[in-house]
């Protein structure tokens, strides 16, 4: 939990040989020492953040890093981890991790970082994906959420005006709501669910008369 694992010079040589290549690094991150780390040599994805803090946050997003907060991972974690054979300590760590989340949404909000949507799941716990809405929910606005899973992650994802857009030239994606995502996000949750009519890339792949 406070390890740093990798050195400077590490990250450095990571980040410049990304560079290198066109892409970006990725960092799996939960303390503030780690998360500053990462910011300061030039990291640009920050995956959980569960610990950080305000003055890291905002240097984040000066630096024009995006965070990735995952809370239904830990949440998906305390539900099953007992099936999954986890023990007292690991039970210590998820809740560490799963009290600090909440607070960190409110600090990278107030420090202007933007959220891209993720979970993090793995394997049987992917069914708990769409419970992350409601997880976020908990600080973010409707609007706010909905712009991580669209806006946020197309940028992240250096698919700005393709995805997460309705526009000329973008991707045609696009789904269907029975009701209101801006005044009750819920009708995100359920996988599809609420959502009649799903397209992918200009055709129907779900339609429910
Ligand atoms: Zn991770």
């Amino acid at each position: 939990m406070h390890s740093i694992q990798y050195s400077r010079a590490e990250i450095e040589a990571m980040v410049e040989e990304a560079d290198n290549a066109g892409l970006y690094v990725s960092a799996h991150v939960y303390t503030d020492k780690s998360i500053r780390r990462c910011v300061e040599l030039g990291v640009r994805s920050l995956e959980h953040c569960n610990l950080i803090e305000p003055d890291t946050a905002k240097l984040a997003a000066e630096k024009g890093c995006i965070a990735v907060p995952t809370l239904v991972a830990y949440d998906a974690l305390a539900l099953e981890g007992e099936a999954l054979g986890l023990g007292a300590a690991e039970f210590a760590k998820i809740d560490t991790v799963r009290s600090g989340g909440l607070r960190s949404l409110e600090i990278m909000r107030d420090a202007g970082l933007p959220m891209a949507f993720g979970s993090d799941l793995l394997g049987e716990l992917r069914k708990y994906h769409c419970m992350e809405f409601e997880l976020l929910a908990k600080v973010l606005t409707p609007a706010e959420i909905i712009q991580s899973a669209t806006l946020v992650g197309a940028k992240l994802c250096h698919l700005e005006g393709k995805a997460g857009i309705i526009a000329e030239g973008a991707f045609a994606d696009l789904i269907v709501i029975d009701g209101n995502p801006l005044s009750d996000i819920s009708l995100l949750q359920g996988d599809g669910m609420h959502m009649p009519v799903i397209m992918a890339n200009g055709r129907v792949v779900k339609s429910r008369p």
